[in-house]
């Protein structure tokens, strides 16, 4: 068997360990006789699996207890047009921050619903910085500001939350979820879908403050009504049994290596190698400011389409698969959340000197 350095945005890699403890348990779940796949869930054996989840995001992500734990579907392009039928009926406006196509999309679904205004944007500079604010730039009439907290088609990432004072906050933490510690008490909400650092596509994890509840307007789909989704614990119609207990088992993975802080700590001994790289490079380029740039997506360019190429095919060959940009930015991105060992950003820059020596 051999394995690939998947380097993909998402779907991504999932821990090995993870893989194999879910191949272990496929064909009879601690003695249950059958597969997660195939199990009810309303069965006892789901119940134990649903609450030990939960357990663990509380106990890793350190979420208070007046903060719900979402499972549901739909993806986080579903809660893109979520968020404002729970939220946006106080004054029915909502401040947003464009910071690329993610954010984009969310503020063009709130839109339809209500009055969203882009209060900052980095459209001008193709997304490759964080625009600044201050409390002030914020309508302290707006029922909640969003945010997209890391930006994986971009690379960049927020390093500091805004202020938004008392104005609820709400993030989309997809790409960067369980890859650091976040205090989950600066946000009214934070939310992601699963396939870029927690489990396969499927299930969505929203972290929701209590007070948030029951905002939803009267023609809200009772599916996308959080609130409902709350009072049944996720378990209002079939949860996506398999996502979950898979999630469990990164939950697993990650208090296994030391938690969040350790998480980190790998995560940024990842990045700088392929930084530090970038930075000394003649062939390649990092393509966000220095102060902005994310942990997990890596986006980097050559002066030549040719040469970019030539580079992913080259790369493809050797086992790194799925580095060709996002087709807006061109050029190359290695995402490199948790899933990706040391040893694949190692090996993978180690070939990009190969092939900076051999191409100048
Ligand atoms: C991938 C991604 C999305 C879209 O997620 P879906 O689950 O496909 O809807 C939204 N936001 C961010 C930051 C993402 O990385």
């Amino acid at each position: 068997m051999s394995r690939v350095f998947n380097f993909s945005a998402g779907p991504s890699m999932l821990p090995e360990e993870v893989l194999k403890k879910a191949a272990e348990q496929m064909l009879d779940y601690e003695g249950s006789g059958q597969s997660v796949m195939e199990m009810s869930h309303r069965s006892k054996e789901f119940d134990g699996i649903i609450k030990e989840t939960e357990r663990l995001f509380r106990e890793i992500m350190n979420i208070p207890d007046n903060y719900k734990v979402l499972f549901l579907q739909g993806g986080a392009s579903t809660q893109f047009a979520a968020i404002p039928l729970n939220f946006m009926n106080g004054s029915g406006k909502a401040d947003y921050i464009i910071t690329g196509q993610w954010a984009k999309k969310a503020f063009a679904e709130a839109s339809k619903f209500g009055n969203a205004r882009a209060v900052a944007s980095s459209a001008d500079k193709t997304f490759t910085y964080i625009p600044k604010t201050v409390k002030s730039d914020f309508d302290p009439e707006a029922d909640y500001v969003y945010i997209c907290m890391n930006n994986t088609i971009y690379g960049t990432v927020y390093h500091e939350i805004p202020d938004t004072g008392d104005i609820p906050l709400i993030a989309d933490v997809s790409s960067c979820f369980l890859s650091e510690p976040l205090d989950v008490t600066k946000f009214a909400m934070v939310y992601g879908g699963a396939q870029k650092n927690v489990a396969p596509a499927g299930v969505t994890i929203c972290i929701i403050r209590e007070d948030m509840l029951g905002r939803a307007r009267e023609t809200t789909p009772t599916m996308l009504d959080y609130k409902v989704q709350a009072d049944a614990d996720s378990l209002y119609n079939t949860p996506p049994c398999w996502n979950i207990y898979i999630t469990k088992l990164v939950l697993e993975w990650i208090k296994g290596l030391g938690g969040l802080s350790a998480m980190k700590e790998r995560n940024e001994k990842k990045a700088k190698i392929l930084y530090d790289f970038l930075d000394s490079s003649k062939m390649f380029k990092g393509t966000v400011v220095p102060e902005d740039r994310s942990l997990m997506n890596v986006p980097f360019v050559t002066d030549s389409d040719e040469l970019n190429a030539k580079f992913i095919k080259e790369a493809a060959a050797k086992g790194f698969v799925n580095l060709k940009g996002h087709r807006t930015v061109g050029g190359m991105r290695a995402s490199i959340y948790n899933a990706m060992p040391i040893e694949g950003v190692e090996k993978l820059v180690a070939f990009m000197k190969e092939f900076e020596q051999a191409n100048s």
